[in-house]
């Protein structure tokens, strides 16, 4: 017995090394992952379903180990966020984002008020010059400021709430506009919710993907659907894959919907065909 404890133990330790290893490699290659030019923004549509209209697009980062590896967000935008990196990163998504929308405001694909969200982390948040990179990069590339939107998640903004109304505020007084992600996970209270200067309420997906399954998610998604009417704010469903789902938030009057039903996300040169298509079948 005590010797297998021993093999176990080694194997154990042995395993631990690897993952350490791997972990490491990543963080290294994450740090030249932006000169090496690995990553790319795909875009995915927000729609509203009673006008067949498309009201708006997220960008949403990838990132290519070469080889056709890809590294999905959720495993390295934590790291990058522990590491500082987070903040070099999330500029390039931002001027990549303006640089795009420049393009299609070129060619007519997009209007003033058709606003493309940015995800932002914590940190980006709080970084002092935040406001100043916005501002420069919007100008950079003469983009209004109504055509950029912050997608802040609800437990970042209850983090520190009075902070983020802070900072929001003057974010907003730019002219972009404001969401909160991943709404009904994270603990607001409504007189926070009144109090921050916000656009639109998001959905979480996991409630989205309950419709039909559990009357009780659905409970919760008619209450923060009629929450967010009483406050004045636009409301999105993520992550919608079918009709069932589609038409439980039409009945309950969800204004916008977004998730692979109504497509995936997609890099820019299938955006812009897209948006071609529907402005010519406008
Ligand atoms: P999120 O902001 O909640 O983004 C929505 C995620 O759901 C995206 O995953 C999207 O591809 C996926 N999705 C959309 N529709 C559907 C659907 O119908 N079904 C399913 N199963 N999934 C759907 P993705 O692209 O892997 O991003 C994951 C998360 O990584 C994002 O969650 C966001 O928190 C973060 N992220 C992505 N890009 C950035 C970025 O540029 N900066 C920061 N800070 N975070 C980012
Ligand atoms: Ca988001
Ligand atoms: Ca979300
Ligand atoms: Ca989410």
């Amino acid at each position: 017995v005590k010797r297998m404890e021993r093999n176990n133990y080694r194997f154990f330790t042995y395993e631990m090394q690897k993952e350490v290893m791997e972990e490491l490699e990543l963080e290294n290659q994450l740090r030249c992952a932006i000169d090496k030019r690995q990553f790319s923004v795909k875009y995915q549509l927000k729609c509203c379903p009673y006008q067949r209209k498309i009201v708006g697009l997220e960008a949403l980062l990838r990132w290519e180990l070469g080889e056709g590896k890809l590294i999905p967000p959720s495993q390295f935008i934590p790291k990058a966020e522990e590491m500082g990196l987070i903040l070099p990163i999330g500029r390039w998504v931002l001027e990549s984002v303006a640089e795009q929308a420049s393009k299609w405001l070129k060619e007519g694909l997009i209007s003033e008020s058709f606003p493309i969200s940015v995800n932002l982390s914590m940190r980006q948040l709080m970084a002092d010059d935040l406001l100043d990179d916005i501002r420069n990069i919007l100008n950079r590339f003469g983009v209004p400021a109504s055509c950029l939107e912050l997608e802040v998640t609800e437990s970042i903004m209850m983090e520190d709430p009075a902070t983020t109304i802070d900072i929001l505020k003057h974010v907003h007084a730019l002219g972009v506009k404001l969401s909160i992600d991943d709404f009904g996970t994270g603990y607001s209270s409504l007189s926070y919710l009144r109090q921050m200067p916000i656009d639109t309420l998001k959905i979480d997906r996991s409630f989205i993907q309950d419709i039909g399954i559990s009357t009780q998610n659905e409970t919760i998604v008619k209450a923060i659907t009629a929450l967010s009417h009483n406050l004045e704010l636009k409301v999105v469903a993520e992550g919608v894959e079918n009709q069932q789902q589609l038409a439980f938030l039409k009945k309950h009057k969800c204004d916008f919907i977004q998730g692979y039903y109504f497509g995936k996300p997609v890099l820019p040169g299938k955006m812009t065909k897209v948006l071609r298509k529907a402005k010519g079948n406008k």
